[in-house]
This record gives structure tokens, C-alpha cells and sequence, in this order.
């Protein structure tokens, strides 16, 4: 399995990406979401990316080397309440650029909580992928928070707005109190990456 996770860097601006190119694996989601506790939790380690204190203050690109094999690249949260519209609207502009410019993105975890109906931002993102045909896979966050019950209606809720998943493929539950989806998301890394 993998054996080190570098932070490489926070970048501001598009024109600053790395220069050395490994294939990327996108992490997109809203602000809260629990990307960095994913981060943090897949290679059990407690401060590799930073738990945000103040929610949608994060803003900056973050790239994380795995075992030089390829780039976790943490993009800026969206559509948290308090964003406006202008702010939402530059989100969605930067991401369609990011995947544009970057050109090595080769897979996408769009984290959606299990909790939440995926919002429209979320739409826009899945349209996004799709469109620049990125394999992704949701994931469902803080899994730990449903009954069991609970489980049917978070994947049916998923599939209801993006029709043409496939949801035995394209849907991982992830819970970071009980490691659930943890080996799942490993093994596709492994599989993709390793
Ligand atoms: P980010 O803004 O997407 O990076 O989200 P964070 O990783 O900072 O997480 C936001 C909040 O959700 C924090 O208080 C985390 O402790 C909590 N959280 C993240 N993942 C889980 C999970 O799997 N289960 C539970 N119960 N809480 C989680």
C-alpha cells in the first residue's frame, strides 16, 4: 500500500501549478463536508491536511504527493450558507478552469454529505466531471450518522439527481469515526495509481 503523503504546496492561482505532473485525483465537495478529514483518516495521519476551523475559509488549492505516484489535490470548498452568488459563480469557474488547465486530472471524489441532499452545486460539479469525462466517485460523508435504514434512501437520494451513475460503482459510503469506505477508496487508488 502507500507509503508517504508529501504536502506539496497551497496555490492561489492557476498559473502556479506544480510544474511536475503526476496524474491527479480531484477532492471537490461543499465547505464542512469532511475532505480534510478524509484526507487525514485514508493514510492515518492526524494533521497531513488541516481541519478547518472557520468553514468556507478555505480557498487555496492544496496538492499532496502520494508515494510520488500521484497528486491528492484538495480543491476549495463550495456553496457553503454564507457564500453569495458571485462567490458561488467563481467557484464553478474555477474548477471548469482547474480541470481545463491542469490536464492531468484523471479522477474526481466528489463528497456529498450522506445526510444532504446534493445541492446544485453539486449538480453543476457532476455536470463538470462528466463532461471533461472524469471518472469520479461520490462519497458519501459522515456515514456514522445514519441508521441503517437510512443507508437506502442517502444512495437513492444520489442517484435520483444524477441519473446516469451507476450506483454500484460510482457511490462510497465514508465514515471517518468508524473507517468505514476507508480499504474501498484505497483500493481504487491502489488499482488507478500504485
Ligand atoms: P472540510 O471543510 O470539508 O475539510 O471538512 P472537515 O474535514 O474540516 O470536517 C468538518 C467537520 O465534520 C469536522 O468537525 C469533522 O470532525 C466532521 N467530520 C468529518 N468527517 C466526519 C465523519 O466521518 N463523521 C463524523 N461524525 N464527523 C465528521
Amino acid at each position: 500500500m502507500f507509503k508517504t503523503q508529501t504536502f506539496i504546496s497551497s496555490v492561489y492561482k492557476l498559473n502556479q501549478l506544480p510544474r511536475n505532473r503526476l496524474p491527479e485525483v480531484i477532492l471537490c465537495g461543499r465547505s464542512n463536508v469532511g475532505k480534510s478529514s478524509l484526507i487525514n483518516s485514508l493514510f492515518n495521519r492526524k494533521n497531513l491536511a488541516k481541519i478547518s476551523s472557520t468553514p468556507g475559509k478555505t480557498r487555496s488549492i492544496n496538492y499532496y504527493s502520494v508515494d510520488d505516484k500521484f497528486y491528492l489535490v484538495d480543491l476549495p470548498g463550495y456553496g457553503y450558507a454564507k457564500t453569495g452568488k458571485s462567490e458561488r459563480l467563481r467557484w464553478a469557474k474555477l474548477i471548469g478552469e482547474f480541470i481545463e488547465k491542469s490536464d492531468h486530472v484523471n479522477l474526481a471524489f466528489h463528497i456529498i454529505d450522506s445526510r444532504h441532499k446534493p445541492s446544485d452545486l453539486d449538480i453543476k460539479l457532476n455536470t463538470l466531471l462528466n463532461a471533461n469525462e472524469i471518472p469520479y466517485l461520490i462519497i458519501l460523508s459522515k456515514a456514522d450518522k445514519l441508521t441503517q435504514a437510512e443507508f437506502k434512501s442517502a444512495k437513492e437520494r444520489v442517484v435520483q439527481v444524477f441519473p446516469e451513475i451507476n450506483p454500484q460503482e460510482n457511490i462510497q459510503f465514508y465514515s471517518t469515526v468508524k473507517k468505514k469506505g476507508r480499504k474501498e477508496i484505497l483500493r481504487i487508488l491502489f488499482e488507478n495509481f500504485g
